[in-house]
């Protein structure tokens, strides 16, 4: 080991399990961190003090004055200037660890771009809140046989669960359909930063154990704990369910865009649409919109309010509608201003 290298690590050396091969093989990991708020901030916070060589941050959303509470790679600044939260948090990555590899991108994952945001990793992480997102990884990790670790939090309540394709559980396994009725988010619930740093920490070690290669110490259970009720709870994920329709009869739905909106309900009172796929000039399209509303753009994306609504519009095309939950006010709202 190189003398910085080893100061550095020192402690985590120190902690025999690791050790310096360990520390080794963690240099030489990749790690895709899908969704960058609270639990993915946090994942790849502590992955990256701990040495993982190498973080792919993917997330759709800039940093707003409300994630503060519990977003931990965020500051005054980055809501201020409405800052990509994969740029934020590869920004703030960089300051305390320079020699992690670091890949931002800005983007929505969806079924065209699984292969190019997922792929050339040892290990995915869920920092998503929602479970179109989480079965669209477990597609993608079945398929490929790449673990992923699934992790949630609302309220005062953390879950997580390790996926070993082919060896445990995967997450149709133990949902085949999905959450029904109204599912309690943190917009609707509220949110402990606590909860979520519980939740990210035991994922963190389970990632820690998987790649430095203690995959017998592998947790396989889905765990979840009440950290406000001290309550906790353990269902049994140690094998795949026979006649799943992902891992046993590989049948991808969610990796085929079946089904799929374009239109998604995100956060309160906002619309996501992602239908245009197309690339958006925002200097000219400020031009344009200038006349007819406030405008304002930071190289990565454009505000435009107008009236009760605020419209957020990304390089790829997609926007973000606030004011609204109403698919179509938003629809129109994009084809008046944007264009259809
Ligand atoms: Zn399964």
């Amino acid at each position: 080991m190189e003398p910085d290298f080893e100061e550095r690590y020192s402690r985590q050396v120190l902690f025999a399990p690791i050790g310096e091969r360990g520390q080794e093989m963690l240099r030489a990991s990749r790690v895709a961190v899908v969704g960058c708020g609270a639990t993915g901030s946090t994942l790849a916070s502590l992955l990256a003090r701990a040495g993982v060589g190498y973080l792919r941050i993917i997330d759709r959303d800039f940093v707003e004055p409300s994630n503060l509470q519990r977003q931990n790679l965020f500051d005054e600044a980055d809501a201020a200037n409405s800052i990509p939260k994969a740029v934020a948090a590869a920004t703030k990555i960089a300051s305390f660890n320079s020699e992690i590899g670091l890949e931002p991108q800005v983007t929505d994952l969806r079924p065209e771009n699984a292969d190019a945001m997922l792929g050339g990793v040892d290990l995915l992480l869920d920092g998503t809140d929602n479970f179109e997102t989480r079965y669209l990884i477990n597609d993608y990790a079945v398929k490929n046989g790449v673990p992923w670790i699934y992790t949630a939090a609302v309220g005062s309540y953390a879950a997580t669960m390790n996926i070993l394709p082919g060896k445990t559980a995967c997450l149709s396994c133990l949902f085949p359909d999905g959450p029904s009725g109204a599912i309690e988010t943190c917009d609707t619930a509220g949110i402990l930063n606590s909860a979520v740093n519980f939740a990210a920490s035991v994922a963190a070690t389970e990632a820690l154990k998987l790649l430095c290669g203690a995959r017998e110490g592998l947790r396989r259970t889905l765990l979840s704990y009440d950290l406000w009720l001290n309550q906790r709870a353990e269902i049994v994920a140690a094998k795949p369910v026979e006649g799943c329709r992902t891992c046993g009869r590989h049948e991808f739905f969610h990796l085929a865009g079946e089904g799929r909106p374009q239109i998604t309900l995100c956060g309160r009172n906002s619309v996501q649409i992602h239908e245009h796929s197309r690339p958006v000039d925002l200097t000219e399209m400020g031009r344009r919109l200038t006349p007819h509303g406030q405008v304002r753009q930071n190289g990565f994306m454009l505000k435009f309010a107008k009236g009760p609504y605020e419209l957020t519009l990304f390089p790829d095309g997609r926007a973000i509608i606030k004011g609204t939950t109403d698919p179509a006010i938003a629809r129109s709202l994009y084809a008046r201003y944007i264009g259809s």
